[in-house]
């Protein structure tokens, strides 16, 4: 009889459906004023951190989100100069980001600067540019008031990447979020907001949600999809909002692929398949959610 110790980290993706891994070390735990964070060591996933105990950022499949919510507004705005980053403490979005040699300036606005300070200790390969790039300006401070703060026509990309809609998140999916991210956004802007998943009902209660408020904000309101092992049925969903810009019609893959950046889960053929969706999730996003 093998009576080893095991440590598991559990994650309920529903009542009934949990989702484990099995984890060698449980490198730092700490409540902030925020959020519970946690950091673990494990062999499939290697260390990864949680927050409130739900999967944020692994070192294995990171670049799956890191890709999709950074390379899709690149390759139909090539010209994209001013990005304002909401939440993505972990810096694996900036970190995409930063590798557009022209864009002047990368705007983070984390509301928990722990998440950032121990994501630099035990990420850093994701935080790698969150300290090293002069463009990159932190501010540790809620994006709903800086959206609302924010000079008008300003940005020309808006990369929401948060934690669900409950706790400091919530804010996030409101009408006054997106309609100040409209407001600060130019006249070629993009908005991509994590845009939660189709499967489970609790995740797809929000998808609709969100939905409904972008599709009232923005002229142009779409969704794509891709594979995130980790998150709950790992069906996840980014959206794209904009004013003028169609993410398919003004797809520029010639442009984006003179930028020679080297991608391991985006390309350009994917960049339109990604829009195209399964039936149930279609008929999900036409219903007006609650
Ligand atoms: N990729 C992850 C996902 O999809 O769940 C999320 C990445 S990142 C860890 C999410 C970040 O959003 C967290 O660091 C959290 O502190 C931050 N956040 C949540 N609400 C926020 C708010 N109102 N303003 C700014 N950052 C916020």
């Amino acid at each position: 009889m093998d009576n080893k110790l095991e440590l598991w980290y559990t994650e309920n993706w529903t009542e009934d459906c949990k989702f484990s891994i099995k984890v060698n070390k449980h490198l730092h735990s700490e409540k902030t004023e925020y959020q519970q964070i946690d950091f673990f060591e494990s062999d499939t996933f290697g260390t990864f951190f949680t927050l409130d105990g739900l999967m944020m950022v692994n070192e294995k499949d990171e670049f799956v989100y890191h890709d999709m919510i950074s390379h899709i507004p690149l390759a139909v705005n090539p010209n994209i100069q001013r990005v304002l980053i909401i939440g993505g403490g972990d810096g694996g979005t900036a970190r995409e980001i930063s590798r557009y040699s022209h864009i002047e300036k990368i705007d983070m606005v984390e509301i928990d600067e722990r998440v950032v300070r121990l994501s630099q200790q035990y990420l850093p390969i994701t935080a790698s540019k969150l300290d090293n790039d002069i463009r990159t300006n932190l501010y540790f401070e809620d994006g709903l008031a800086f959206v609302k703060n924010a000079e008008s026509n300003y940005y020309d990309l808006i990369l929401v990447d948060s934690t669900d809609p409950v706790g400091p998140g919530e804010g996030l999916f409101t009408f006054d979020f997106y309609s100040n991210c409209y407001r600060a956004l130019s006249e070629d802007g993009i908005l991509i907001n994590q845009h939660e998943s189709p499967y489970f009902d609790i995740y797809a209660n929000e998808m609709m949600r969100a939905h409904t408020k972008i599709k009232e904000t923005f002229p142009i309101a779409k969704v794509y999809q891709f594979h995130q092992p980790t998150y709950p049925s790992g069906h996840w969903l980014f959206g794209f909002a904009s004013k003028k810009l169609d993410p398919i019609e003004d797809h520029k893959p010639d442009i984006w692929e003179k930028f020679n950046i080297k991608t391991k889960y985006y390309n350009s053929g994917l960049h339109k398949a990604c829009f195209s969706l399964p039936t149930f999730v279609k008929e999900k996003l036409e219903d007006e959610g609650e």
